[in-house]
């Protein structure tokens, strides 16, 4: 079977063929290091990683790139809030209390972690060719990119460009200037004392948007096979993005599968740190294994809303255990068998929209199996190679520090 992988952009399943066969690009929008992350960070990234450790046993060498973004108005708030406090001291504090946490569960360190500070001149040069084919204006100090300029624009969403004028954006805050209601920031003027860098339009710095489009152009050319975030991104972030890289290479399209994982809550409320809900993995790590909270994020299907309860990691513990008994147990030491039924079976349920909750239904049924004693000859091993790919540590899943994986199917 082939892997299907549904796109936001068109809001269907196709089967998934990288731009170059053997390759695979993916850019996974990172976080911005203002303040502590929570579980629902920690969903997104364990359900790329494995994206990227099961597209890397398809055979395929991946070039995975997840950015920092290190300046905006967050960061600017807490550097102010802090008395001046360096933003790359705030940034380089929290990213390292992230990454424990994501090293912890086990995930890979991106192939690229690019920080927008270090991207300036690329930032700067991507909007300078927006405005020079027309798609860019300048009001003052600040740059915008004129969305009806763009064909098509609202497509990610879709939805037209009224229908997109009517919700909530981030970017309106400076509507007064703008021509229209959807245009956004592709360089800004600063207040006198933020953090600037000199520009055809003045000391300034980036848009949001922007700094993403010019570190996926970087790291990973004029087009990517898979572009990740969470479902929150797609408009406006996403649909700028897709705006922006096509105007300024002109190749279409920018990104052949836009992937958006679901949204995390808590009791059945949005995560956020007005509400004071975050959950937070570190906090789980003290009373459950790593390996239990990646099943438990591997659970939910990636698209879909996940809602956690203590109750639910806890009612996971029986499979936990189940798994990790079989995936050790003795003739799990043996050679696996790749072609078997159940790596069949394995292959057909995280093939349809890499439904890992599926694939692992499949693998807690040979579990119980092989701990009954009546799996085919084989299963022990087969489990436990499956479950690495998954990137359970226990099974023997190769670790964060390495970094870039090579293809290597079983
Ligand atoms: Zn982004």
């Amino acid at each position: 079977m082939t892997l299907r992988l549904y796109s936001t952009l068109g809001h269907a399943k196709r089967d998934f063929q990288p731009l170059v066969p053997g390759k695979v690009s993916i850019y996974v929008c990172g976080v911005t290091p203002y303040d502590v992350t929570h579980l629902g960070h920690a969903f997104s990234y364990v359900q790329f990683d494995t994206l990227r450790r099961y597209l890397t046993w398809l055979g395929n060498d991946v070039r995975y790139v997840q950015n920092i973004t290190d300046i905006d108005d967050d960061m600017i708030m807490v550097s102010k809030r802090q008395g001046g406090r360096p933003i790359p001291e705030i940034r380089d504090e929290n990213d390292a209390i992230f990454r424990n946490d994501l090293d912890r569960l086990n995930v890979l360190r991106p192939t690229v972690y690019p920080f927008a500070t270090d991207h300036i001149p690329q930032i700067i040069d991507s909007t300078a060719k927006i405005v020079g084919r027309g798609r860019g204006y300048q009001v003052g100090g600040d740059v915008f990119f004129e969305a009806a300029t763009f064909p098509n624009y609202g497509q990610l969403n879709g939805v037209t460009i009224a229908e997109l004028a009517k919700r909530e954006n981030p970017e309106s805050k400076r509507e007064y200037k703008k021509r229209g209601p959807l245009d956004f920031l592709l360089w800004q003027e600063v207040d006198p004392g933020d953090p600037s860098w000199d520009s055809p339009w003045g000391l300034g710095r980036p848009g949001w948007s922007i700094e993403c489009t010019a570190m996926s152009m970087a790291h990973l050319g004029d087009q990517v096979d898979i572009h990740g975030g969470g479902r929150d991104l797609v408009f406006p972030h996403h649909e700028n993005e897709i705006a922006q890289a096509e105007t300024v290479s002109g190749a279409h399209p920018f990104c052949g599968w836009w992937m958006h994982n679901g949204m995390l809550q808590l009791d059945g409320v949005k995560m956020s740190k007005s509400l004071g809900n975050l959950v937070l993995a570190r906090n789980l790590l003290k009373d459950f294994e790593a390996d239990h909270l990646r099943l438990y994020l591997l659970s939910n299907h990636y698209r879909a809303d996940a809602n956690y309860t203590d109750g639910e990691l806890q009612a996971l513990g029986e499979r936990y255990e189940r798994l990790k008994l079989a995936a050790t147990s003795e003739g799990a030491a043996g050679p696996a068998e790749a072609g078997g039924a159940l790596a069949a079976e394995f292959g057909a349920a995280i093939d349809d929209d890499f439904d890992v909750p599926a694939a692992l239904d499949v693998l807690d049924r040979a579990a119980v199996r092989v701990l009954a004693g009546s799996a085919a000859p084989g299963d022990a091993a087969t489990l436990r190679s499956l479950l690495a790919i998954l990137g359970f540590a226990f099974a023997g899943a190769k670790g964060p520090a390495t970094g870039h994986l090579s293809p290597s199917p079983v």
